[in-house]
């Protein structure tokens, strides 16, 4: 993945350093709430215009619903780098 600036902050891609300024939030639709049938990314600027769009972008749990992308990524880690 591309990774901007330098240093340290190089380990991280862009997504991640977008999404922990709090500026945006990127994340996925999970079945069978996605918005189309293929795999892809939100980007979403903060905050909701109009707020009510906020629960579009929610998790529902177990049911699927929205899913942060930084959730996934640790969904996804083998069970020996997990936290
Ligand atoms: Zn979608």
């Amino acid at each position: 993945m591309a990774g901007v600036g330098g240093g340290t902050d190089k380990k991280y891609p862009l997504f991640v350093k977008l999404a922990l300024s709090c500026i945006c939030r990127f994340g996925f639709h999970r079945p069978p709430f996605n918005s189309v049938n293929h795999l892809h990314l939100h980007c979403l600027a903060l905050p909701f215009i109009p707020r009510w769009k906020t629960v579009k972008y929610a998790s529902l749990g177990p049911l699927g619903g929205f899913i942060e992308a930084e959730k996934l990524l640790e969904k996804l880690k083998p069970p020996t780098e997990t936290k």
